[in-house]
């Protein structure tokens, strides 16, 4: 019997020479990793990395963290993991059509937000007011300190030694230094920092629609609501099927904008390679003028009328209180962290091992520990 042949690594590098354009990054200069590892036979350098960050602990936990709306509060809102999901979409089908790197931009797009404790942005807000005093908290931050020391899934080196390429690529506005000559991310990495301003506009006006916590006649002052109506001939999200045919269309028509005006400036920039798109004056992939101005319009909008709605202040409460408690628990009572928190903490100390530990936590089980270390007479239980 005739086996068939397996395609080797070799060859997959071969297809992205043919098919990746040249200002894209190939896998063969991925820059290498931390800790020096044979190549995969079968996987390109990307693949490996990207089917790392999926079988990790922080990405199954996605699911259980919030993104706008408590974890807990219903099943058809966006979480941390359907939102990287979508991140993922966006970043994977531009990729494709830019001939840019797709399993790079996928790669990215999946680790983008492994670093985001319980309780979405207002959790990130009050570990870093908790860690003031040792080095404050940055979800961008953390998210490279979970694939580089905090993820233990080798026994030959902490982390999951990911290459220098998907690590610049979670470097997130530059929080650590780039390499020298390098001014800017990958075209890859973005893709993914457009898709994601992308998909959590789009989304958030969704969960807020669905939620009740908006109303179509609130979005009329936006220009972006307006530009959508004219293009939808006048649908109202007052149905569902309005709304999802709403949804539908922002998403085609932002997708379709910064896929052509990225197009256009790549080509107008004349960048030929990844050195020379890392050494450009300024980035490449992004919106064209008046639709950048809407989504900062929109982006304005969704603070005040969403995030800072009233009911979701009360959520920010619970956070502040359960995040705080549990921290100052740790920390007075250090008996009460788990063994593997006491061996960080002997290397990072107390205070950034507990904060590893509770930024570590899905929205549920941050609720569910507070709990157990509430007196169930305390009058504070959930
Ligand atoms: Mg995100």
């Amino acid at each position: 019997m005739l086996l068939p042949t397996l395609i080797s690594r070799e060859q997959l590098e071969q297809r992205e020479a043919a098919f990746l354009a040249g200002y894209a990054t190939p896998s063969t200069l991925s820059g290498g990793r931390e800790y020096p590892e044979a190549e995969s036979q079968r996987r390109t350098a990307f693949q490996r990395d990207r089917d790392r960050v999926l079988h990790t602990s922080a990405f199954r936990r996605l699911e259980h963290k919030t993104q706008v709306f408590l974890n807990v509060q219903g099943d058809h809102y966006r979480t941390r993991l359907t939102h990287t999901l979508e991140v993922q979409q966006v970043a994977r089908s531009l990729a494709l059509t830019l001939g840019l790197n797709e399993t790079l931009a996928e790669t990215v797009a999946l680790a983008h937000d492994l670093g985001h404790p319980p309780f979405g942005h207002a959790g990130e807000k009050i570990l870093d007011e908790l860690l003031s005093g040792y080095g404050g908290f940055d979800h961008n931050l953390q998210a490279q300190r979970i694939v580089r020391v905090l993820e233990q899934r080798y026994t030959s080196f902490p982390g999951l030694n990911l290459t220098r390429a998907t690590l610049d690529g979670l470097n997130k506005h530059h929080r650590t230094e780039l390499p020298e000559g390098q001014v800017q991310p990958s075209l890859e990495a973005q893709l993914v920092d457009a898709a994601d301003a992308l998909a959590y506009t789009a989304h958030d006006i969704d969960d807020g629609l669905r939620s009740g916590l908006l109303q179509g006649e609130q979005l009329q002052e936006l220009d972006l609501w307006q530009g959508l109506l004219e293009r939808t001939g006048g649908l109202t999200p007052h149905t569902r099927l309005g709304r999802h045919v709403l949804h539908r269309e922002l998403l085609g028509w932002l997708i379709g904008d910064l896929g052509q005006c990225s197009a256009e400036r790549i080509a107008a920039s004349g960048v030929q390679s990844l050195a020379e798109v890392q050494g450009y004056s300024e980035r490449l992939i992004g919106y064209s003028g008046p639709v950048k101005g809407y989504l900062r319009q929109t982006r304005r909008f969704l603070y005040a009328n969403l995030y800072g709605h009233w009911q979701v202040e009360r959520q920010r409460e619970q956070a502040e209180a359960v995040l705080t408690q549990l921290y100052t628990r740790f920390v007075t009572k250090p008996a009460l962290l788990p063994p593997q928190a006491h061996v960080l903490a002997d290397r990072v100390g107390l205070e950034r091992a507990a904060c590893d530990y509770i930024a570590g936590m899905t929205d549920r089980y941050a609720l569910e520990t507070y709990a157990h270390l509430t007196p169930p007479t305390g009058g504070q239980g959930w």
